[in-house]
């Protein structure tokens, strides 16, 4: 088709063992999944289920961090207070509408470590006005993400620890079967409200432990039988 100017890159993950990449499409995010960081945000995880809401999927949002290298990212603009969220990111394979929790697993492509990053003072500020959310999660290289392992090679990663590690420091410490919703339960309820299609990532909500991050400081995000994923903030 001709277009007025070039179409703009996608955005194209690397997968262990495979010399084609996945080509992203959309990025669901699943907010307070985990108790504790539930808490630690101020909410009762006991009274307010998890919810979604979505960064964009293009090239200018999602990083792709390759196994084994250190990728360069920059400080965002407009923020004195960047988070880091490690999250398991759940690649879709196969189109999913109002699927089953039991039927969920068979429209999975793969895992891969995830960043949810967040301007997390421009979310406050949206929050107490009661406005979205998009400045503060929807922002230029606000999704980075590792390679992605596929699902009949993940092996099961019910349990697996997920941590995050600033400059060698601890910051983030769990277990995904810490999850709220499980990862079936997020693409069912999920696939009750979009059409669910080949290429959407999944962003699967965070432990506890969220904290800033400065310029010049390394994040490495880990979960068990996943490739790590190395950023530096510029
Ligand atoms: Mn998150």
């Amino acid at each position: 088709m001709d277009t007025v100017f070039a179409p703009h890159a996608i955005a194209a993950l690397p997968v262990t063992g495979s010399a084609a990449a996945f080509p992203v499409r959309r990025v669901y995010c699943v907010g307070r999944n985990y108790a504790g960081h539930a808490r630690e945000m101020g909410s009762d995880p006991t009274r307010e289920p998890p919810f979604f809401f979505c960064k964009p999927g293009d090239a200018d949002a999602v990083v792709a961090v390759p196994a084994g290298r250190t990728v360069e990212i920059d400080y965002p603009p407009a923020t004195r207070e960047l988070h880091h969220e490690v999250e398991l990111v759940v690649a879709i394979g196969r189109t999913a509408k109002d699927v089953a929790p039991a039927d969920a697993a068979a429209s999975i492509f793969g895992y891969a470590v995830g960043l949810d990053l967040t301007r997390r003072d421009l979310q406050a500020q949206m929050k107490a006005q009661s406005r979205p959310w998009e400045i503060g999660k929807a922002f230029d290289q606000s999704a980075p993400v590792g390679t992605l392992r596929r699902a009949a090679d993940a092996g099961t990663l019910a349990e697996a620890a997920i941590r995050l590690e600033v400059d060698g420091q601890l910051r983030q410490q769990g277990r995904l079967d810490q999850m709220i919703w499980s990862v079936d339960e997020i693409i069912a309820n999920l696939s009750t409200l979009f059409t669910l299609q080949p290429g959407d990532l999944i962003f699967t909500g965070t432990p506890e432990g969220v904290g800033p991050v400065e310029r010049g400081q390394t994040l490495v995000g880990r979960i068990d039988g996943l490739e790590p994923l190395q950023v530096r903030l510029r």
